[in-house]
């Protein structure tokens, strides 16, 4: 718990409407979007940021005083990564929305933290440019914790994460030192490449207070593919004669016949329900190219077996991001993981998680972007029953182990956070992760920047 006169301290560093200390205030941010049995850990202040110069004061300050500051952009992250459970300061970045520059020329834009991504798309957009790193929620998540995630989406399969999108980043240590890291420029190879140590750091190595990213010209047409399936080892194989083929779309995503009976049951979107497994591929590139690209999809997908494949418009993209919501409706709560594999083991992880769900008696709905190999078992459970939540514990143990005998990892795109903390140390080589806990002492010798995440130290 903060002492009284340091939060009287910081209120004095910003505008007075701009700090938040009532206690339902402060309750707002005692969650993101992981469900955890763990109960609420509440910041002890949060602020409403406006500046570079305001996060600078708030960082000197805390850390001579050894407060933790915890940055939170729209709170989506799936694992519990701006949490606070040593309480400290919250930083709310929704006041540094700024778009500061936008240069169609350089297909560059420079934003600040709190830009949701859906605005950045919007915007390259008008000038047929592309910002393609899609969070599924990319309507509200920010892209300064798309950056401290290193989010990805479906379109990683042809276009990469928000890691290759960034080209520079303006960052605020610990103690309140401003670095600009990169370039700004499409290369650079100069030094070592510290923006890049920043993207997936979690908020617990510096503060993002600028980002310039890289735009690319926008696709001239996209289109969107679906494949039904009897079965999702035909479908995985679908998956592979697709990348067989040589054709690149711009995502391969899948839904179980779990997912499609439950988003079916509260979207009433048309979903067919009766089959096994549903791929969704989005092909884009010239509109002259866009036959040839389905041709050769619909016969990969055909020579699976697929039962049926046909062209369909957006809704099937809002029926497939709004599974994680459906799935809630499902039990009290849901919990949504992201397992990656080489794509070569799809077929095997996929069946393995249905199996240890089924032993332990946990409902399971199974999405992905599975041209990467990645999919997202969501969970849905009564964390409240002591049962229900041993086995889900055990299950999950037992799909991480499964995933790293496969030769993938435990998380993708979503991160460490706190919920996957404890298995950091079966994932990592025990050198690198001792050389991460050594960056990290570097960058915030005190240990205030989001302290308890990814490892302990
Ligand atoms: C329904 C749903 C679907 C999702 N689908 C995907 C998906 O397909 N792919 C994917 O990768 N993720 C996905 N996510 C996770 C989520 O979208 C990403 O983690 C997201 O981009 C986080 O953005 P945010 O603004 O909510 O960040 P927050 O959750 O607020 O913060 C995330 C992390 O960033 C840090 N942070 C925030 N701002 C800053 C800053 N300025 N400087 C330093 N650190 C900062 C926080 O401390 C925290 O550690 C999904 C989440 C939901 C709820």
């Amino acid at each position: 718990m903060l002492l009284k006169n340091n939060v009287e301290n910081i209120k004095k560093l910003v505008k007075n409407d701009n700090v938040l200390t009532a206690l339902e205030e402060r309750y707002c941010y005692a969650q993101d979007s992981l469900n955890t049995k763990e109960k609420p850990h509440l910041p002890d202040i949060a602020i409403f940021v406006e500046s570079a110069a305001e996060v600078q004061k708030i960082l000197i300050f805390a850390n001579k005083h050894k407060i933790p500051v915890v940055c939170r952009g729209a709170g989506t992250n799936m694992v519990g990564a701006c949490t606070c459970p040593q309480g400290g300061i919250v930083l709310n970045f929704s006041k540094m929305n700024k778009i500061l520059d936008f240069n169609a020329e350089n297909m560059t834009m420079r934003v600040e933290p709190g830009v949701v991504l859906d605005d950045i798309k919007k915007l390259a957009e008008t000038e047929n440019l592309f910002y393609p790193p899609d969070p599924s929620n990319y309507k509200v998540s920010t892209i300064g914790g798309s950056i401290a995630q290193s989010s990805g989406g479906a379109m990683s399969f042809k276009y990469g994460t928000t890691k290759d999108y960034i080209l520079s980043l303006t960052v605020i240590l610990a103690d309140g030192t401003l670095l600009k890291l990169g370039a700004g420029t499409i290369k650079d190879a100069v030094g070592y490449h510290l923006n890049q140590l920043i993207m997936g750091s979690e908020g617990t190595l510096a503060v993002v207070v600028e980002a310039e990213l890289k735009l690319i010209p926008k696709p001239e047409a996209k289109r969107t593919i679906v494949g039904y399936f009897d079965n999702f080892d035909s479908a995985i194989e679908g998956v592979n004669n697709i990348v067989k083929e040589r054709v690149f779309p711009a995502t391969i995503d899948f839904m179980d016949n779990n997912s499609l009976r439950t988003v079916e049951q509260f979207s009433h979107c048309g979903l067919q329900t009766d089959k096994e497994a549903l791929l969704i591929i989005d092909i884009d590139g010239f509109e002259t190219s866009l036959d040839t690209q389905q041709d050769r999809i619909e016969k990969s997908l055909q020579k699976a077996g697929a039962a049926s494949t046909g062209v369909v418009g957006e809704e099937i993209w809002t029926a497939r991001r709004a599974s994680f919501a459906a799935t809630a409706q499902l039990a009290p709560d849901v919990v949504s993981d992201d397992i990656i594999v080489p794509r070569t083991s799809l077929a095997q992880m996929i069946n393995g998680c249905k199996n240890i769900c089924n032993k332990y008696g946990l409902q399971v709905c199974i999405v992905g972007h599975v041209g990467d190999g990645n999919i997202h078992p969501q969970i849905a459970l009564n964390l409240e029953n002591d049962d229900e939540f041993k086995n889900y514990i055990k299950a999950k143990s037992e799909m991480y182990e499964m995933a790293l005998a496969l030769g993938g990892t435990i998380s993708s795109e979503h991160g460490v956070g706190i919920s996957k903390i404890s298995y950091i140390e079966n994932t990592l080589d025990e050198q690198a992760l001792e050389y991460m806990k050594q960056i990290k002492k570097l960058f915030d010798p005190n240990n205030i920047l989001n302290p308890g995440k990814i490892f302990k130290i």
